[in-house]
C-alpha cells in the first residue's frame, strides 16, 4: 500500500492513466487512457500541431514510401492502439502545440499559464495521453502534422509557452531537440576538439552552435554530415572547422574520410556528439573518439548494447552519456542560439517555415 504522498507524485506523473500493463509509467505503458475530459490535477490542451521525432518521421515515412495518406493512417493507428503517438519501432515520441483550455491549478501557478496559452511540450509525446480527431495536413519536410485533437499533461510533465519573438515552426522544431544544444554547452570545454555525427540534422545545427559559443576561438569543431544539401547548410551556418562528408553507418570509410580531410593529423576528439537519426552509428562514433574521451548519444537510433558492447570490444573506456531530452532551462539556450545566430535562424526558416 502507498503512503499518500507517493500516491499524490504518482498521480502527478499520470499513472492513473495506465490501462496497459498496469503499474508502469506512462511512458513505457504500452496503452493510455486517452478521454479527451480533464480529470483532477489533469490539463487539458486543444492540439494543433505535432512535431513527430526525426527517428520516428523517417521510420514511418520510410513504412509508407512517402505516401502521405498510408502515414496519416499508421499515424492515426498508433494513436488508436496506444493512447498517444508513441512509434512502437523506434520507441520515440516527439513534441506538441496547442492552447489550454481547461487548467489544474497547480500546473497553472507552476507555470504562469491562463486558459487560451499556447503551449509547446517539453516532455515526449510517448508519456502524453492524446486523442486523434482528424490529420489535416502532413508537412513531409519538416516531420510536421496538422491535426485536431486534444491531450492530457500532468503535473510534473514539463512545457514552455511560445516565445512571442520567433516562428511557432521553428520554436517547435528547435523544442524538440533542445536537450542536446544545452547538454552539449554543459559537457563541452575550451581547448577541445569536439565532432559532431549527423552535425546538418536541427540538433546537428544547434549543437555547432552551442559548441562555437562554448568554445569560442579556443577548441576544433568537425562536423560530420551524408547528405549533400545539409553539408551546403552546415557551411552556410558557418562555425564548423572541418566538415566531413561520410557515412557514419560505415565507420571505416568514416575513418579514412576523417584521415583525408584532416590530412593525415590526429583528428580524435575529446567530445563526440551522435545526433543522427539512424541505426549502426555507434560504432564510428567510439572510433572517432579518444579512448578516454566522452560520448553523447543524443541519437534515439542508439543501441546501449551495440555501444556497451563495441567500446568493450575495442578496448575504449569512453564515456558514454544518454542524451537525456530534459533540461532545467526548459528550451531557453535552444531559442536563444536562434536569436544570436542569424544564420542558424535563415537555415531553420528555409526548413521549417
Ligand atoms: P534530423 O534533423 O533528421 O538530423 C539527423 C541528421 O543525421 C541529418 O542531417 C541526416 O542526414 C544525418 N544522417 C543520417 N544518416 C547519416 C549517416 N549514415 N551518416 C551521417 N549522417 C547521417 O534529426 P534531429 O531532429 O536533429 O534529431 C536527431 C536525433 O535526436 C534523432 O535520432 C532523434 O530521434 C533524436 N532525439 C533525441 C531526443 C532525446 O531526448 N535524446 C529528443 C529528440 C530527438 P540526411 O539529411 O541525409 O537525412
Amino acid at each position: 500500500m502507498q503512503s499518500l504522498p507517493e500516491q499524490d507524485m504518482l498521480r502527478d506523473l499520470g499513472i492513473h492513466r495506465v490501462i496497459e500493463p498496469r503499474g508502469v509509467l506512462p511512458q513505457p505503458a504500452w496503452k493510455l487512457d486517452n478521454t479527451p475530459v480533464a480529470y483532477p490535477t489533469e490539463t487539458l490542451i486543444d492540439v494543433q500541431r505535432l512535431h513527430i521525432d526525426s527517428a520516428s518521421f523517417t521510420q514511418i515515412v520510410n513504412a509508407c514510401e512517402r505516401d502521405t495518406t498510408c502515414m496519416s493512417r499508421h499515424i492515426t493507428d498508433i494513436v488508436t492502439e496506444r493512447g498517444k503517438m508513441h512509434n512502437p519501432v523506434t520507441g520515440s515520441g516527439g513534441v506538441l502545440i496547442g492552447t489550454v483550455v481547461q487548467l489544474d491549478e497547480v500546473f497553472g501557478t507552476k507555470h504562469q499559464l491562463t486558459i487560451g496559452d499556447t503551449i509547446v511540450s517539453l516532455t515526449s509525446l510517448s508519456w502524453l495521453p492524446l486523442y486523434l480527431e482528424h490529420i489535416h495536413h502532413i508537412h513531409l519536410k519538416r516531420s510536421e502534422i496538422e491535426m485536431v485533437g486534444k491531450a492530457i499533461f500532468f503535473r510534473s510533465n514539463p512545457m514552455t509557452k511560445l516565445p512571442g519573438d520567433l516562428p511557432q515552426s521553428m520554436v517547435v522544431a528547435a523544442l524538440d531537440v533542445a536537450g542536446a544544444p544545452a547538454r552539449v554547452a554543459a559537457l563541452a570545454q575550451p581547448g577541445q576538439r569536439v565532432t559532431v555525427v549527423g552535425a546538418g540534422g536541427t540538433a546537428g545545427l544547434l549543437t555547432l552552435c552551442a559548441l562555437h559559443q562554448r568554445l569560442g576561438t579556443y577548441g576544433e569543431i568537425i562536423a560530420v554530415e551524408y547528405s549533400e544539401q545539409a553539408l551546403q547548410d552546415i557551411v552556410a551556418l558557418g562555425v564548423a572547422d572541418v566538415i566531413v562528408q561520410a557515412d557514419a553507418t560505415r565507420p571505416l570509410d568514416l575513418l579514412e574520410q576523417m584521415r583525408r580531410n584532416c590530412s593525415g593529423r590526429d583528428y580524435l576528439s575529446d567530445l563526440t556528439i551522435n545526433v543522427v537519426n539512424v541505426p549502426n552509428t555507434e560504432f564510428a562514433s567510439i572510433l572517432l573518439t579518444k579512448p578516454e574521451g566522452r560520448i553523447l548519444f543524443f541519437s534515439m537510433a542508439t543501441s546501449f548494447t551495440v555501444a556497451a558492447l563495441g567500446a568493450e570490444g575495442m578496448a575504449r573506456q569512453v564515456e558514454m552519456h544518454i542524451g537525456n531530452g530534459y533540461m532545467p532551462d526548459h528550451g531557453s539556450v535552444a531559442l536563444q542560439l536562434l536569436r544570436d545566430y542569424p544564420s542558424l535562424r535563415t537555415l531553420f526558416a528555409e526548413r521549417f517555415e
